[in-house]
């Protein structure tokens, strides 16, 4: 998914304050915030006055307290939506509910499915079905227990999930939707950014500029190369006819070859340019500035394709082999261009030059 500024603040905050490693939390899967939720609904639900309402319950919860320590949540809003949504005393129709609001309907709706998935998340294990499902994408040093994150399941406020830094979040809803039909698909893909993002952190340079426009790029091309193997995880069974993300999906892919094509293009004369001089990439000054130019939907866009091309040219192994290694995806494009000599375009030999400079200047070999 798209990296979000606050989700930044988070991943900061895990990574310096906050720990969930396996020390403090045995268990790899939390649904603590979730089970606090459906808590404060039924308390609400059975009249008690808001004031009476335990909502530490909830705010003390782990991935809460990260929320609310990132300033992702507003609890004085996450109070009141609630309360309109299920309190006893609440004459409002349904149909005014927009937003956030009605998203907490679509939990009140499917309370009992939802209660029920929970338990099946502990009882089944789930951690079990997103290591089969992750696991062909990771090189074996990757596969490790202690990389595996913790796998956090709450009201997101949306249909939406994220990973990063040594864990995943995922919309309650939106997951069981998704793990009815294959149990361990979302998670799948957003434990895919969690390792991976850590392991590109891991193998930077210790004294490089963060601010650099070349760092930026570089980083950038990082999402590009992450959404494109983690897509190949949960897009093509998402892309099945039963699923059901499929007319959603289908839409967000149409016309992505035309698109892609020509955002790679148009990435390969700019490459090209930079390996002449840098002052080239000092328009693109930020990552939204890169995602517009040379991307959609965080990156996702031509990532997806791209990291098809790698995989129907048989050449997904050689990048696994240094997954975290945005030069590798895009090398590896490269080749399998060449190889099945189809008419996708290929980066100029001076790209390439570039890249292989981005490595040297950042990445410790
Ligand atoms: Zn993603």
């Amino acid at each position: 998914m798209q990296v979000k500024p606050l989700l930044l603040i988070i991943a900061f905050l895990v990574q310096f304050g906050f720990s969930f490693s396996q020390s403090m939390h045995n268990k790899k899967v939390n649904t603590s915030g979730a089970e606090a939720y459906f808590k404060i609904a039924s308390a609400l639900e059975k009249g008690d006055e808001e004031n009476n309402v335990s909502w530490q319950l909830l705010f003390q919860t782990s991935p809460y307290q990260m929320m609310i320590a990132g300033n992702a949540l507003d609890t004085i809003v996450l109070k009141s939506d609630m309360q309109r949504v299920y309190a006893a005393a609440s004459l409002e129709a349904t149909s005014s509910y927009s937003g956030k609001v009605s998203y907490h309907q679509a939990y009140k709706d499917n309370q009992k499915q939802l209660e029920s998935y929970i338990s099946l998340l502990h009882n089944l294990n789930v951690v079990d079905s997103v290591k089969t499902l992750l696991y062909p994408f990771l090189p074996m040093r990757l596969q490790i227990e202690e990389l595996f994150p913790t796998l956090f399941y709450l009201n997101y406020g949306s249909g939406e999930a994220t990973g990063f830094g040594g864990i995943v979040i995922s919309d309650l809803l939106h997951s069981y939707k998704i793990d009815r039909y294959k149990l361990g698909l979302l998670a799948a893909h957003e434990a895919f950014h969690s390792i991976v993002s850590i392991a590109f952190q891991q193998r930077l340079k210790t004294d490089i500029d963060y601010n650099a426009p070349s760092f930026k790029l570089l980083y950038f091309l990082q999402n590009v190369s992450e959404e494109g193997i983690a897509d190949l995880i949960d897009k093509p069974l998402l892309l099945q006819k039963n699923s059901p993300l499929y007319t959603e999906l289908r839409q967000l892919t149409a016309d992505e070859e035309v698109i892609s094509v020509s955002l790679i293009k148009k990435m390969d004369s700019v490459l090209t340019l930079a390996n002449r001089s840098e002052q080239i990439l000092l328009q693109y000054n930020d990552f939204t500035a890169l995602t517009n130019a040379f991307g959609k939907n965080g990156g996702h866009v031509p990532g997806r394709f791209m990291g098809s091309v790698i995989q129907k040219a048989g050449l997904l192994q050689t990048h696994i082999h240094t997954v975290e290694d945005p030069v590798s995806f895009l090398l590896t494009y490269n080749a399998a261009v060449k190889k099945t000599g189809s008419k996708y375009p290929a980066f100029s030999k001076t790209s390439v030059k570039f890249l292989q400079r981005l490595r040297t200047k950042y990445w410790q070999e």
